[in-house]
């Protein structure tokens, strides 16, 4: 089993690397943090792409069994999920393939491109994100299709985690930041020194 926890990581905090945590140890795998460079379905990010990445790689070599993956990074046009969960099948072969989702990104899942075709590549870890619950077409999805033991096959499945996740947010993170605020309790050293160093987030006006 391999997982990837996709994000726009902008930018990545302590609540990615704790989710992505938490998803290795109930999966008994690594994880791969997958950054996606154009995001279909929200606002553009603040920080560039090239700028996200840097940040990314910062945090995942401090953090043992998380990889940055820049599989969507090397692809032009926007980075859909059913196109990154393709090319990784093509990549890792027959291997059980994990999509990690928070409640509220897997609450709009009827909004991704081709969503239902998600399983056809792979399976799907959903973890319970602070103030998100499963609702409508995606909670009708997950009945449909949960599965404890999502390594018995290659995909196919949704298993709903229980574990609290941290109350971390990228937009909780920039306000801070672009109010003069200091983030540094919610970020990976590397990440906080970074920013700073380029001035990420801070208010232009
Ligand atoms: P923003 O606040 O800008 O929307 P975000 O903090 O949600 O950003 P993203 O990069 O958009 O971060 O999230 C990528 C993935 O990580 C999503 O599936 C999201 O649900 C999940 N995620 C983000 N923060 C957490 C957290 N604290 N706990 C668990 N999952 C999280």
């Amino acid at each position: 089993m391999i997982a990837f926890l996709g994000g726009t990581f902008d930018p990545v905090h302590n609540g990615h690397l704790h989710a992505a945590g938490v998803a290795a140890e109930a999966l008994s795998c690594p994880v791969r943090l997958v950054l996606s460079a154009h995001p279909p379905h929200r606002a553009p990010p603040e920080a560039s792409a090239e700028q996200r990445w840097a940040l990314l790689e910062l945090a995942c070599a401090a953090e043992a069994g998380v990889d940055a993956d820049d599989v969507e990074m090397r692809r032009v046009g926007p980075s859909y999920t059913v196109d990154t969960l393709r090319a990784l099948r093509l990549r890792h072969g027959g291997e059980p393939l994990c999509w990690i989702v928070g409640t509220d990104a897997f609450n709009d899942i009827h909004a991704w491109r081709r969503w239902r075709e998600v399983l056809e590549f792979g399976h799907l870890l959903v973890l319970p994100r602070p103030g998100a619950v499963l609702e409508g077409a995606a909670l009708k999805f997950y009945r449909e299709h949960r599965c404890p033991d999502l390594e018995r096959c290659p995909a196919g499945g949704i298993r709903l985690l229980d574990e609290a996740m941290l109350p971390v947010s990228a937009s909780a993170v920039r306000a801070l930041i672009a109010g003069g605020g200091d983030a540094g309790h919610l970020l990976p050293q590397g990440v906080t020194a970074y920013i700073r160093r380029h001035g990420l987030y801070a208010r232009s006006d």
